[in-house]
């Protein structure tokens, strides 16, 4: 458990390509002579790499990590014993925590939250999950227009095939 709260590692600037390359004065070293500018990983962008370096910037080391912990997560949670632990270990630490974590998740939907236009009335609205309408009013009109479109699909494939069958006759 940890009581601190969690503070973001200030972000280190990679030397840009201007400050890596050697002055004119030194004799150059054989790293140098070998040296290739790379393309980075993220944005594609030339650079000048710093021994096993993938990534161009700062920014881009940030999502290059964010990408490769993203598939790591997807591997361990893609065996059902590794998602019970960690469920278990959830159902056990939320009771001491519930107010962290609820802070956690709330300051997190705040800033996912994204205003939506109601795709009836287009009214803007901020969305629950993949929400489509404003109001519980516009969600019924969007059930019934959608209802209203599988029937017309249903009548005209119908009506379609008795005229085969009638052509055939
Ligand atoms: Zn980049
Ligand atoms: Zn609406």
């Amino acid at each position: 458990m940890r009581n601190t709260p969690i503070v973001r590692a200030r972000r280190r600037r990679r030397p840009r390509v201007e400050q890596a390359i050697a002055t004119p004065e030194e004799p150059p070293s054989w790293q140098s002579l070998y040296a290739q500018p790379k393309e980075c990983v993220i944005c594609g962008g030339q650079f000048a790499p710093n021994g096993s370096t993938k990534t161009c910037s700062a920014e881009c080391h940030a999502e290059h990590h964010k990408r490769r912990r993203k598939k790591i997560n997807a591997k361990y949670t893609a065996n059902p014993a590794n998602r019970n632990k960690t469920n278990a270990r959830r159902r056990k630490n939320y009771p001491a925590n519930r107010d962290k974590i609820n802070a956690d998740r709330r300051a997190r939907t705040a800033a996912n939250a994204h205003p939506k236009q109601c795709v009836i009335d287009g009214k803007w609205f901020i969305p629950k999950g993949k929400q489509k309408t404003c109001s519980p009013e516009c969600s019924k009109a969007l059930a019934a227009k959608g209802q209203a479109r599988r029937a017309r699909k249903w009548r005209r494939k119908y009506y379609a095939t008795r005229q085969i069958e009638q052509n055939a006759m």
